[in-house]
Order: structure tokens, then sequence, then C-alpha cells
């Protein structure tokens, strides 16, 4: 049985960049339909125990959908903190950013335009391999990079319902927006 995560944060912490009207729909009934659909599809089926990633990366279908939309918002919503001016990676995470993209800016600059540019519904991803290399990925729909066996750090959700009410269709306002919510100790964690 999945559970509808517990926002790690007020409704109200990530306005204006997030406002609590987004959170209610996002959260509290996308993010929950999709819980309530998985519950009711796997039931008695030989997903019922399985872990979301373990789901993701054997199913198929409406299985797939529902348990890979969980797994993908549950590491969007709670990867965020309050809003920052000049927020930024610090940590092991920054250093292999540095290292790898040639600083902070040129990896914003690279990651929101795959984000930007990604079309219809799906998300933008940072992961790394097992050996550290940081790859960015865009994913349709439901897809997470576990399928390609990297482990997922930092993930922008550009599906239209998660910005249409505050940045109606300007996808690229919202995505520039994102950086100053983003929890990089967070994102160390993950590293890990
Ligand atoms: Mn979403």
């Amino acid at each position: 049985m999945t559970q509808l995560i517990t926002l790690p944060y007020a409704p109200d912490a990530l306005a204006p960049v997030i406002s609590p009207e987004t959170i209610a729909f996002h959260h509290g009934k996308h993010l929950a339909t999709y819980v309530n659909n998985l519950n009711a599809a796997v039931a008695g089926t030989e997903f019922e125990d399985k872990s979301l990633e373990d789901i993701v990366r054997s199913a198929q279908g409406g299985i797939f959908n529902n348990a890979g939309q969980i797994l993908n918002h549950n590491l969007y919503f709670t990867q965020f903190q309050a809003p920052a001016e000049g927020n930024a990676p610090q940590g092991r995470i920054a250093e292999l950013i540095d290292a790898q993209f040639g600083g902070f800016e040129a990896f914003k600059t690279e990651f929101s335009a795959k984000g930007a540019g990604l079309f219809g519904s799906g998300w933008v991803w940072l992961s790394a391999d097992a050996e550290d290399k940081l790859v960015i990925t865009q994913e349709s729909n439901a897809g997470n990079p576990v399928t390609k066996g990297l482990k997922p750090l930092l993930t922008f959700d550009v599906w239209e319902h998660a910005y249409y009410i505050d940045y109606r269709n300007a996808r690229a306002a919202y995505i520039n927006g994102l950086w100053q919510i983003i929890n990089w100790k967070e994102i160390n964690k993950r590293l890990k």
C-alpha cells in the first residue's frame, strides 16, 4: 500500500515560486490520484508489496505510469525549501557540477534548456551513474532515470499541471523560479 507523502514544509512555504494553490492541486489532487490509482491497480497482483522503484523497473502500462508518477513527485516535492536569493549548490554536488559542467551557471543553463525544450509532458533530471558521473536527461510522461540504471538527484516537473496556475503557459519562468527553492542538502543526501 503506497501512502501519499506528507510535505516537509508548510503549503505556503515555497511562495511565490510555487503558490499554496498549486501545492493544493499538485500534491493534494494530482499526486493523491496517482496514489489511489496505483493502490487499486496493484491489489492482488505481483506488484502489491513491491517498492515504487521495483515497480517502475519492472511494470508496464497503467501500473508503470502511476508508480512512476508517484516516485517522480516524491523526489520533486521533497527537494524544496523556502525561496532564497542566490541559492546555489554546496558540498559534494557543487564540486561535481563545477568539475563536470564548468560551474553552476553553465549547468543551470543546460538543465533549464532541456526542461523548457521538452515537448509535451515530462520531467528533466539530474542523475549520477555508479562512478558519480552526472547526466542530464529528459523523460516523457512518467519516466524515471532508475530504468536506465541511474541514481536520480534533482528533477523539474514540466507537466503543465506543475505551473499553469502560477505561470500560465510560461514554462521557462517557472523553471527559472525553481532554482531559488532547491534544497541542495537534500540533493547531497541523494548522492550518497
Ligand atoms: Mn506533476
